[in-house]
């Protein structure tokens, strides 16, 4: 039963990352004014909200004017739905889990507004930094010099890594590192660092080798970033212990 209510739950958070996904980068308002079709502009109905179900009701149309509704809204909310869950079966409820879900959902509307505007916005950046600092206080095992010491090093890799590469790397992506590292602390903000210069490099081979893009087209580190937290926040510990049983 606790399952399906945070899956539940996961999905309703997940429609309202989506309207922070669209209005964040446009400087518009996340609370007011209510859902409108981007095309008709016509004020949708409690039930055009309902996450997932609606969109596939509505056969991923408005159900005014039948424009195209962007299957990104459903996915961002499964994905968010799927993470939670997974969230509560491993911390179950409590202060980490508060702290994992705040993660969860950051990282996964930073890199959504990455992918679509290239931007990382500041105000995100500082409702991390706010968050980050406030869970140190509310958290057993996780101090906040550990804290502090994931913010300098996943601030200070990346700002070497954008000086050294010479602008390869954005000044969002520093400061969303920093943000990661004060929730990460600092050995698992090195395995996310670590994960998302694997799975970076990996996409790019991949992109250079199919010829989608050619060297110099810039691809957003975003997302990459994103999801190596998330996974050095669920599994960082493991892959440390393994990495260690090998000497
Ligand atoms: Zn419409």
């Amino acid at each position: 039963m606790g399952y399906v209510f945070v899956f539940i739950f996961g999905l309703i958070a997940g429609s309202f990352l989506n309207v922070c996904i669209y209005r964040i980068p446009a400087e518009r308002s996340v609370v007011y004014p209510p859902s409108r079709c981007t095309l008709c502009g016509r004020r949708l109905m409690w039930y055009h909200l309902i996450p997932v179900a609606s969109y596939a009701f509505l056969k991923g149309k408005c159900g005014y004017c039948g424009d195209r509704i962007s299957p990104v809204y459903p996915v961002v909310e499964l994905i968010n739905a799927v993470l939670y869950t997974a969230a509560f079966y491993r911390l179950g409820t409590g202060v980490l889990f508060i702290k994992s879900i705040v993660l969860i959902s950051l990282m996964l509307v930073v890199s959504f507004i990455d992918m679509k505007e290239q931007i990382i916005p500041d105000g995100l950046i500082v409702f991390g930094l706010v968050a980050g600092v406030a869970f140190t206080k509310f958290t057993v095992g996780h101090s906040f010099t550990d804290a502090l010491l994931g913010l300098a090093a996943g601030g200070g890799i990346l700002l070497a890594t954008a000086i050294l590469s010479k602008g390869g790397m954005g000044g969002g992506d520093v400061k969303l590192m920093a943000v990661a590292g004060l929730f990460l602390g600092w050995r698992l903000t090195l395995v996310a660092l670590f994960i998302s210069f694997v799975a970076g490099g990996l996409f790019g081979i991949v992109l250079l080798l199919t010829g989608k893009k050619g060297r110099k087209d810039p691809v957003p580190f975003g997302p990459f970033l994103g999801g190596s937290v998330i996974a050095a926040y669920f599994f960082g510990q493991r892959m440390v212990s393994l990495y260690l049983l090998m000497f």
